[in-house]
């Protein structure tokens, strides 16, 4: 009795100094997926690209387990649902729970705190990668409904194709391109390989809706190119406007495209194309010491290998996603959260945490 209650004197008295200190706080999260982007894709990069390569220069990797609820195989609105709204749920789900109920995203999350949200794609810009930040519906497929979800969603720029779904509806035939400028929206199109429109000349007043197609945007094997220079200028864009931080997403959309169709020269470019992304934003986010930046993918697609000797040589295994875990990889304020072996979930719970939301 005495004894024990000694040990009770001591734990009060003693200084807990194995208590780890609180994270640092980012001000602004860039979150970067590579659809279908395992360490086999991101592997053929790192033998494709001169050095320094830009993940090698990231602080923190760990790695996360894609599966959905009932999949090991998920899909990317599963994935998408765990990373931007921290729960499992059924393939083809997006921003649902598995009771297909709606649950709030990050950026719903940061809009609601003051915080300028934006995302860059080279998918549509109601492909499942990027709706699970702003919609919530029971299925991908229904591509009317969640541009109709975006418009009103508050979102403070966005940039992909996909400007058929807002023009030419055959739900409702509204013209969502209007509804986008009465709410004070800039439109600026491209020819689909550049964005020439510079943001910094729209006022900051505006929002911004950029579209690279009328349908999905080019292949980097048609030499679209837009998405590193308008990633860079996007993050000018939401840093002008945001007084109380911002989240960007980005996605290189077509690496997971060119996983299913079994095609190693369209996959080579696309990976390039989001090496090419990854450098300017590393160098963007070192130039302050304010944003985290974390780069993962959804899931891994076609369970590929990299063979050959003196150059790499894609082995592609099947044409459907993997269930391996994808890494991720993190520099910035809070970085080191992103150590260990976690669930996709946790992306979500880590980025809260860090943004206090
Ligand atoms: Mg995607
Ligand atoms: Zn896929």
């Amino acid at each position: 009795m005495m004894l024990r209650a000694l040990f009770a004197v001591w734990l009060l008295i003693t200084p807990k100094f194995s208590q780890d200190p609180p994270p640092e706080q980012p001000t602004n999260i860039i979150l970067v997926i590579g659809d279908g982007m395992g360490l086999a894709q991101i592997a053929l990069a790192e033998y494709l690209t001169k050095p320094p390569s830009p993940l090698a220069q990231m602080e923190v990797v760990g790695l996360q387990k894609t599966h959905s609820i009932n999949n090991l195989e998920t899909d990317s609105a599963a994935a998408g649902t765990a990373m931007s709204c921290g729960v499992k749920t059924f393939n083809a789900g997006v921003g649902v729970g598995p009771d297909s109920i709606a649950v709030k995203s990050i950026m719903e999350l940061a809009r609601a705190k003051g915080m300028k949200t934006g995302f860059v794609v080279t998918s549509s810009v109601v492909h499942a990668t990027p709706a699970c930040f702003y919609a919530h519906s029971q299925s991908r497929a229904t591509y009317e409904i969640i541009a109709s979800q975006l418009v009103n969603s508050g979102m403070d720029l966005f940039v992909g194709g996909g400007a058929k779904y807002f023009k030419d509806r055959y739900s409702d035939g509204i013209d969502l391109l209007k509804v986008l400028e009465q709410k004070n929206y800039s439109i600026l199109t491209s020819d689909g390989l550049n964005i020439q429109s510079d943001l910094a000349s729209i006022p900051l007043q505006n929002k911004i809706a950029c579209f690279t197609a009328f349908e999905d945007p080019l292949r980097a094997t048609q030499g679209r190119t837009y998405l590193p220079e308008i990633s860079v200028k996007a993050i000018d864009a939401l840093e002008k406007r945001a007084d109380k931080g911002y989240m960007l997403m980005i996605e290189a959309s077509q690496i997971d495209w060119a996983d299913h169709a079994n095609d190693q020269e369209w996959l080579a470019l696309e990976m390039q194309d989001a090496y090419s992304m990854l450098d300017v934003v590393l160098k963007k986010v070192k130039e302050d010491d304010n944003t985290l930046l974390i780069v993962t993918a959804d899931h891994e697609c076609s369970y590929m290998s990299l063979k050959g000797k003196r150059s790499p040589r894609v082995e592609f295994n099947t044409k459907v996603h993997s269930s391996q875990m994808v890494p991720v990889f993190a520099t910035g304020p809070g970085a080191e959260e992103f150590l260990g072996v976690y669930e996709n979930t946790a992306i979500f719970e880590k980025m809260k945490m860090l943004l206090g939301l």
